[in-house]
């Protein structure tokens, strides 16, 4: 007899669904169109997460974090965002994203300084790539970095960093060595505060709207040789890397998207009568119904295995693409889907189906977009196919 596969999650994962799904229901549900309307960033929900330990979610307890996996990681998201997908973009940007590239490329002293107070939830984290002229070609980034004596004076504008205005704490990549291509970038920790560095404009959003979401300006802003990140020429690597694991984030982001959709469907379709029946009564909800569920299965299962995939210390930077792509495709579809079940009422914000179908369209553009994912599944599919 060989070994069966086991397809559920252990005991303590699913009591941490559980703890995480009586938290957001208590604390985030009836708040959600609130902050969503009023473009609120829900600083003192994030203060509660952080004591909770969700924002140090994915590192060892002497940095200040909660000790636990990427699998534990991607549950808690997804349970954050079937509420709403700000509150999860939130704790995954700044668990993945700043706090994650400063434990995996960080100095001892580095993450003294500046992985504690982040793991530990006492400061937002932010992460600055993108740039007005360079998102998906981000080898192309402009923002410079000019060493003189022992600081580094660096100049630029990045946009769309998320907790550009809350966070405390950035990772920003800049060109150290002009004409040097992707191989001519590194990362540095910057601090709010620092002279010359501040948040520009805040962006006013389709969804996400709860998420901060800005420009980062960059003018003559002195920063320590110890803050450089690792190495000087690798920090486009460095980001590459970082954004491997995001992936699994924003997958569970979408998944936890479409689960909400899916369930405010369900509910939905039992209560609205047509015809004399029940919406769900009809074949062609109840085939849609069905549609939706097998999808959001199938990308349970791709986001549960990139996530165990990187637990276990193997490679994942495919799967977390290829889960991340079908992902948040599949909860386009499925919000898309939720709002026609609705009808009339899927129009309006009386239901979460409205907001649900805004917010997950972030998923097919943050942390490369469809196209971008599609490239990298394409390009593992080519390198392993290589004799
Ligand atoms: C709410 C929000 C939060 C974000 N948070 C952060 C953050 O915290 N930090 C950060 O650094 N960035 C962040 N981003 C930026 C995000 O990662 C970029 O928007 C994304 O990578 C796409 O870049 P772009 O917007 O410049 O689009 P572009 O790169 O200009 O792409 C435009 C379109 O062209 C397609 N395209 C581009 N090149 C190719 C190609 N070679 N082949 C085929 N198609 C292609 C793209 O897929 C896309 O459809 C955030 C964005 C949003 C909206």
């Amino acid at each position: 007899m060989g070994e069966a596969l086991d397809f559920t999650l252990p005991e303590h994962v699913e009591a941490l669904r559980e703890e995480v799904r009586r938290f957001a229901h208590k604390e985030i549900r009836p708040h959600v169109m609130t902050w969503d309307e009023g473009r609120i960033f829900p600083e003192a929900l994030m203060r509660k997460l952080g004591e909770m330990g969700m924002l140090g979610i994915i590192f060892p307890e002497q940095w200040g974090g909660a000790g636990m996996g990427y699998l534990e990681y991607a549950v808690v998201v997804e349970e954050l965002a079937r509420v709403d997908g700000s509150v999860g973009l939130g704790v995954a940007a700044h668990n993945s994203l700043c706090a994650n590239h400063i434990y995996s490329q960080g100095s001892e002293d580095q993450r003294q300084r500046y992985l504690k107070p982040l793991a530990s939830g006492q400061v937002l984290g932010t992460w600055a790539l993108t740039e007005p002229g360079s998102g998906s070609d981000a080898g192309a980034l402009r923002t410079t970095a000019r060493l003189a004596g022992d600081t580094w004076v660096l100049n630029g504008t990045k946009n769309f960093a998320t907790h550009g205005t809350v966070g405390g704490i950035a990772v920003v990549m800049a060109r150290t060595r002009p004409g040097a291509g992707s191989d001519g970038i590194s990362a540095f920790i910057l601090e709010k505060g620092m002279p010359g560095f501040r948040a520009g404009k805040q962006e006013n959003k389709l969804g996400m709207r709860a998420s901060d979401t800005s420009e980062l300006i960059l003018e003559d802003v002195a920063v320590p040789a110890a803050n450089l990140l690792g190495a000087e020429g690798v920090g486009f690597k460095q980001a590459m890397t970082t954004l491997d694991g995001g992936r699994i984030s924003i997958a569970a982001l979408a998944l936890g998207m479409a689960q909400g959709a899916f369930e405010a469907s369900v509910k939905y379709s039992a209560m609205r009568r047509t015809f004399g029946r029940a919406l769900n009564e009809h074949q062609a909800i109840q085939f849609k119904l069905a549609d939706m569920q097998v999808q959001i299965e199938a990308a349970r299962l791709l986001v549960y295995r990139a996530a165990s995939l990187k637990d276990r210390g193997l490679p994942y930077a495919k799967a977390a693409a290829m889960a991340k792509l079908y992902a948040s495709e599949m909860a386009c579809r499925v919000a898309d889907e939720a709002v026609q079940i609705h009808g009339g009422y899927g129009f309006i914000k009386d239901y979460p189906v409205e907001k649900f179908y805004r917010d997950v369209k972030l998923c097919t553009i943050g942390e490369g977009t469809s196209e971008i994912q599609r490239m990298v599944i394409a390009r593992h599919i080519i390198g392993e196919s290589r004799p």
